[in-house]
């Protein structure tokens, strides 16, 4: 059996650090207080493959705003390639495109990836955006899961205006309307809405097809009337993610397990989910 699947993994290899991260990296780093190291797609195969685990990898694409050269679908696809015993791929699409990011969600699908990755506040569209509409409606087509990052944000963190990024866009809020038009759409909340953690946990109450992912999120942190919703009704909604490079999976393994929670919660957040969502394992 695995150990766990790692669901937000942004793979620290050079197309990605030093493409469309490049204008946050330094900020990042100082914010983090680390150095970002770039990796070899193997290297980080090795690293889950050393703890018996899996890793989704998160693709990046903010071309339609920024200009950067996206870190797209082909491009996870040719790291997932490297090590398909360890990794699992989410293409990325800039949903700003029109019919380019649609045919970039047809792209993604017949890569054979298992979704997509959204940046709402990095892309500055929200979800909702009558321009992102299509792109949803074509993943839900090929059954693609979108993952969209939800709350603040360290890209741009302490930078003049944010460098320009708003948070408005990473509402919770508007995954649920997109969960509400698009039923069969299967549909994470990364960061479990972060400042917005009660929208989003509403969001996954109310939606079936609605999952979180606790990426960026101190396990030690959670209060006791989360604890307890988490021990209820969204045991079977909730999935680990490191936000790896920009959290460690030790690190954040350690805290959960210093919690002493029930051991088919651990179960669920660790694997089971995660597994059903992205492995399509029952
Ligand atoms: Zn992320």
């Amino acid at each position: 059996m695995i150990a766990y699947i790692d669901a937000h993994v942004h793979p620290p290899v050079a197309s990605f650090v030093d493409g469309p991260l490049a204008p946050y990296r330094r900020g990042i780093e100082a914010h983090l207080g680390t150095v970002i190291e770039v990796l070899e797609p193997v290297e980080l195969a090795e690293h889950y493959r050393q703890r018996n685990a899996r890793a989704v990898l998160h693709g990046w694409d903010t071309s339609d705003l920024t200009r950067e050269t996206p870190f797209g679908s082909a491009k996870v696809a040719a790291v997932v390639a490297e090590a398909p015993d360890v990794f699992v791929g989410l293409g990325a699409v800039d949903p700003g495109l029109g019919a380019r990011s649609v045919a970039g969600v047809h792209e993604t699908a017949s890569l054979g990836l298992a979704g997509l990755s959204f940046h709402p506040s990095a892309q500055g569209l929200a979800p909702t955006s009558r321009r992102a509409l299509p792109v949803f409606e074509a993943a839900e087509e090929h059954g693609l899961v979108c993952v969209v990052h939800t709350g603040a944000t360290r890209l741009g963190a302490g930078m003049p205006g944010g460098a320009g990024i708003r948070l408005s866009p990473a509402r919770p809020i508007y995954v649920d309307e997109i969960a509400a038009t698009f039923p069969e759409l299967i549909l994470v909340i990364a960061h479990v809405g972060d400042l917005w953690w009660g929208e989003a946990v509403a969001v996954a109450e109310h939606k079936p097809n609605v999952y979180l992912d606790i990426s960026g999120q101190d396990p030690t942190q959670l209060d006791a009337p989360s604890r307890r919703r988490l021990e209820a009704g969204l045991v079977d909604k909730v999935m680990f993610g490191s936000d790896f490079p920009f959290g460690s999976p030790d690190q954040w393994l350690a805290k959960w397990d210093a919690l002493g929670l029930p051991e088919k919660i651990t179960e669920a957040v660790l694997r089971e989910t995660a597994a059903r969502v992205f492995l399509r394992s029952d």
